[in-house]
C-alpha cells in the first residue's frame, strides 16, 4: 500500500533522510523508532505531501505521489504538534474535514459521537484548542484522523502526552482499531512497549539512515548492528 522508493532529503545543504527504502503491505503496522532528530517527522511529513523530497520516490496504492497535493494523498495524519485549527471548537475540528468532503450532516454526527466516546471527550466538544490540556488535544488530533477512514494513518507520537493510564488504553483502542479496520499504519513513537507492542514491522532509524527492518521479534532478538541492539534494549 506504500512504498519508499531511494527517498533523500535535505534541507539546504544538509542531509536529513538518505536513500529510505520502506515498503508497507495492507494491513501492517509499522513502527518508526530512532533518536530525536533521526528524522522521523520529516519522513512522515514526504509521505503526507507535505514536505517536498529532495530525491526519490513515495507510492500509495501503487500510485506515485510526486506532484500529488497533501489534500489528494488518501491519508490522516496525527502531528506531534496536533495542529489544530485554533479558532474552531473540538466538535468542529474534528467533523471539518467530512463537511469539506460532503460527508452528510447526520453522519458527521454519528462519527463524531463515536470517536468522541472513543476517546473520551464528549464533555470538551464545544471548547476551543486553546482551553484543552495537552493530552486533550492529542486526543482530539486523533479523532479528526480516526473520522476519516483513509487507506493509510500516520501517527507521529500520538500518545506522548498522556498519562500513563490513558496511554495504555489508548493503545489498546489503536491496536483494536488495526485489527478490526484492517487499517495500514506508520506509527513514530519513543516508547519501545508501544512499539514491541503495537508493530507488525519496526523500523529503527539514526542520522536519516535506516539500520534495521523486522518484526518486534526480529529486532529485539537478532539486532543488526549495536546501535539496534543498544537503542531497543536487546539482551547482550
Ligand atoms: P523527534 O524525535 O525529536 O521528534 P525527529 O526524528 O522527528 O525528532 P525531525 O523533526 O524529522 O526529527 O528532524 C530531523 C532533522 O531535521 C533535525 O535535525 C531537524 O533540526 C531538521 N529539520 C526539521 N525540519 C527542518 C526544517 N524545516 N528546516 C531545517 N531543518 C529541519
Ligand atoms: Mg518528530
Amino acid at each position: 500500500i506504500l512504498s519508499v522508493e531511494n527517498l533523500d532529503k535535505s534541507f539546504g545543504s544538509v542531509k536529513i533522510l538518505k536513500d529510505i527504502n520502506v515498503a508497507i503491505e495492507p494491513g501492517d503496522f509499522l513502527v518508526l523508532v530512532g533518536p530525536s532528530g533521526c528524522g522521523k517527522s520529516t519522513l512522515l511529513n514526504c509521505i503526507a505531501g507535505l514536505e517536498k523530497a529532495t530525491g526519490g520516490d513515495i507510492r500509495i496504492g501503487g500510485r506515485s505521489m510526486n506532484g500529488v497535493s497533501p489534500k489528494d494523498r488518501d491519508i490522516a495524519m496525527v502531528f506531534q504538534s496536533y495542529a489544530l485549527y485554533p479558532t474552531m471548537t473540538v466538535g468542529k475540528n474534528i467533523t471539518f474535514g467530512m463537511k469539506v468532503r460532503g460527508v452528510p450532516e447526520a453522519e458527521q454526527q454519528r462519527k463524531l459521537n463515536e470517536v468522541a466516546t472513543l476517546l473520551q471527550i464528549e464533555h470538551l466538544l464545544d471548547r476551543k484548542p486553546s482551553q484543552l490540556s495537552g493530552g486533550q488535544r492529542q486526543r482530539v488530533a486523533m479523532g479528526r484522523a480516526l473520522v476519516r477512514d483513509p487507506q493509510l494513518f500516520l501517527f507521529d507520537e500520538p500518545l506522548s502526552n498522556l498519562d500513563a493510564k490513558l496511554r495504555v488504553e489508548m493503545r489498546t483502542e489503536i491496536k483494536r482499531l488495526h485489527q478490526t479496520l484492517g487499517a495500514s499504519i506508520v506509527y513514530v513513537t519513543h516508547d519501545q512497549i508501544e512499539a514491541m507492542t503495537l508493530a507488525t514491522k519496526i523500523v529503527v532509524m539514526k542520522d536519516g539512515i535506516i539500520q534495521q527492518v523486522g518484526t518486534p521479534n526480529e529486532i529485539y532478538n537478532q539486532p543488526a548492528n549495536m546501535f539496534v541492539a543498544d537503542f531497543m534494549g536487546s539482551p547482550s
